[in-house]
């Protein structure tokens, strides 16, 4: 057994282990008000394709409702996504727990809205507790979001040093340089998700500050309070509220943006037509890979062909009564070219 990826002492023993919290991912992953097994519906988006999942019971007018067309790759590529086997050892994954259980209660406390207001008076508390999800994505393989090897290696020294078993017991030491230049903001939609989806999604395309949306929670990770004054990186829309967000570091309190139900409704918005372009740019992309094993000219399917394989497969019925298989798929691509090359 290899040893846990935190302290690199003991061994790995842990399974089940979550990579975002499990009070946050019910929220994220279950239909709304449910939280019953089977009843997971959750999303990520990585480079290259859209990859989500859901447990068997979601009800298909939920999943038309979310996705729009329910296509053969949301169906293949489902899976309970997050939860990960050995990666650490009891111990670590109880330190992580507590910084969970603490954070957990600031999700009740009073909130303020378009302002920013106090989410969590102890110092350290919040910067940790976030720091541990975003390291635990970056060390999770496939999680399709990655922070730089020093970055990462920075997080996890971090986290070992000050992830105590008992929060009495949190302390920071002011003068460790690995403190010294690094902090968050972070904007919410409070109570976003007691009614509509949300989601957990890190895209590989922002990294000064990285940008995370983690259920109803918005996350920025500078790595150098100079990044606070780079160039705008717009995520999806959330830029004005990013900039009135305050910036906490380590050794304040934590401050949150809250921003209305209708905000977030457009962030979200803005994620699911990325989403949409990618899973287009993906199904172009195997087609042009199709054309080239058929030995066809050219690295590009004929546009006259692509153009009118896509129309069909968005247009079918089999894959819209979420029956689409790859051979359905296949199907549709062989009529079409047969019919295309005999006129
Ligand atoms: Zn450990």
């Amino acid at each position: 057994m290899r040893n846990c990826i935190l302290c690199d002492k003991n061994p790995a023993d842990k399974t089940g282990s979550h990579i975002v919290p499990h009070f946050l991912t019910k929220r994220i992953d279950n239909e709304v008000g449910s939280h019953a097994r089977d009843k997971e519906l959750g999303f990520r988006i990585t480079q290259d394709t859209t990859e989500s999942y859901f447990g068997s019971a979601v009800l298909p007018e939920k999943l038309e409702e979310v996705y729009g067309e329910v296509t053969e790759e949301i169906i293949e590529n489902n899976n309970i996504d997050g939860i990960v086997d050995n990666y650490f050892c009891t111990n670590c994954e109880n330190r992580f727990g507590e910084f969970e259980n603490e954070y957990a209660k600031s999700l009740t406390k009073s909130t303020s809205l378009n302002k920013n207001y106090v989410s969590e008076k102890r110092p350290f508390l919040g910067f940790l507790f976030w720091t541990s999800i975003i390291w635990r994505l970056s060390i999770q393989d496939d999680s399709g979001f990655k922070l730089k090897p020093q970055e990462e290696k920075k997080l996890g020294r971090i986290l070992n040093k000050y992830l105590v078993l008992n929060i009495k017991e949190l302390t920071f030491d002011k003068n460790d340089s690995d403190l010294s230049d690094i902090g968050y903001k972070i904007v919410r939609s409070p109570k976003f998700s007691d009614k509509f989806s949300t989601w957990l999604h890190c895209s590989p395309y922002y990294e000064r500050p990285y940008s995370l949306i983690i259920d109803e929670y918005l996350v920025f990770l500078y790595f150098k309070k100079s990044h606070l004054k780079g160039m705008v990186q717009d995520f999806y829309g959330s830029e004005e509220f990013k900039s009135q967000a305050i910036f906490n570091t380590p050794f304040t309190d934590e401050n949150i943006f809250g921003i209305e139900h209708e905000d977030y409704k457009i962030i979200s918005q803005n994620i699911a037509l990325f989403g949409a372009r990618k899973r287009i740019e993906n199904l172009s992309w195997k087609l042009d890979m199709i054309h080239q094993r058929l030995g066809g000219k050219g690295k590009q399917m004929y546009p006259k062909y692509k153009s009118e394989i896509m129309k069909r497969i968005t247009n079918s019925e089999e894959v819209l009564a979420k029956k689409g298989t790859t051979e359905e798929y296949i199907k549709i691509i062989i009529e079409t070219i047969n019919e295309l090359q005999n006129t």
